[in-house]
């Protein structure tokens, strides 16, 4: 079983990174930190290698440990989390390519199975879901400090607990959390109820430019480099910006575009209320993610990047 294999590499390796995708959200952060607490368990000390991440996450147990890069060039073993393809590991592409073993552990329903072990569940709401099945499975104990970073992934990747992906078990798993004493309220105020003043500002500029489309079916806005400047905006600090669109009633699909410094392009985020598959629509212009949460990159000015997604959701939409 790939469980006992994946168990058997770690033991085996003396060098360890984990890794996981470019601009980190809950989920990523939550699910790489559980990794390295779980690892220490087993008697391994692995580095967890994040370039830039979001200061939201920096209350969580291990963050200070979080390395932007890593004197080792070649480690024994790789551990990729939450991350779809080999491409979106960004800088931590190359310890992954280099490294003797790789391992993948990922809930994306589009997922290119680029480790030599691919642990994946597409059904699974969070990757940090997956984690704490297969952490049990190796017998480690899920401590407070395992447990907060556990349900920082859980609660981010879930929207509090309301996206069609929770099931029984996530209650399951969240119920056995609080038992261990892991404080899910706090973790639930830092990471999804407390909004940075930037992000707040960046709301009120990507409010104003929401235009409603298709019948008001689909909203989309912007945000450019400077408007990230003028407020001084940080990493993560765009986190939210898509949702604001989606909640609004009878939208079905929101379209946030964000401009992606270094290059002619726009970052998309796309996310959908009820029927529309937006990973269907990621994957047309060359990107992934989820039925209801998913991006690409798309070259060209604001308006060029709106009509090349705009086409490709007319399709889709009933
Ligand atoms: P977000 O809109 O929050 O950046 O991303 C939503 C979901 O789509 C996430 O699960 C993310 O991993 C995925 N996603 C975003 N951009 C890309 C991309 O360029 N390629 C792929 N494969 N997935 C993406
Ligand atoms: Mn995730």
């Amino acid at each position: 079983m790939t469980l006992d294999s994946i168990l058997e590499e770690i033991k085996k390796a003396e060098t360890i990174v984990i890794l996981t995708h470019e601009t980190p959200d809950g989920d990523a952060v939550g699910s790489s930190l559980a990794m390295k607490i779980a690892l220490r368990q087993l008697g391994k000390d692995a580095d967890v290698i994040i370039p830039k991440y979001s200061r939201t996450f920096e209350f969580l147990p291990d963050a200070n440990k979080i390395k932007a890069e890593s004197e080792i060039k070649k480690y024994d073993l790789a551990i990729s989390v939450d991350c779809s393809d080999l491409k979106r590991l960004a800088e931590g592409k190359e310890y992954f390519e280099t490294a003797k073993t790789k391992i993948e552990i990922d809930h994306h329903s589009i997922n290119t199975m680029f480790g030599d072990y691919n642990f994946v569940n597409p059904v699974a709401p969070a990757c940090c879901e997956i984690l704490i099945g297969m952490f049990e499975y190796f017998g480690i104990e899920i401590t407070p400090e395992l447990g907060t970073c556990i349900i920082t992934g859980i609660i981010t990747d879930t929207g509090g607990f309301q996206y069609s992906g929770v099931t029984a078990e996530t209650f399951e798993f969240a119920a056995e959390l609080l038992q261990k004493g892991v404080n899910i309220s706090n973790v639930y105020q830092k990471v999804l109820s407390t909004k940075t003043r930037a992000n707040f500002e960046l709301s009120r500029i990507v409010s104003n430019r929401m235009e409603f489309l298709e019948d008001g079916k689909v909203t989309f806005t912007y945000m450019n480099l400077e408007d990230e400047k003028n407020v001084g905006a940080e990493e993560g600090d765009h986190e939210g910006l898509v949702e604001l669109g989606r909640n609004i009633e009878g939208v079905e699909v929101s379209i946030f575009i964000r401009q992606k410094e270094g290059t002619e392009g726009y970052k998309v985020s796309l996310r959908s209320k009820e029927y529309v598959n937006v990973a269907d629509v990621a994957i047309m212009l060359g990107g992934g993610g989820h039925i209801k949460a998913a991006g690409c990159f798309v070259q060209g000015t604001v308006e060029e990047v709106k009509q090349k997604v705009l086409s490709e959701i007319r399709k889709v939409l009933k």
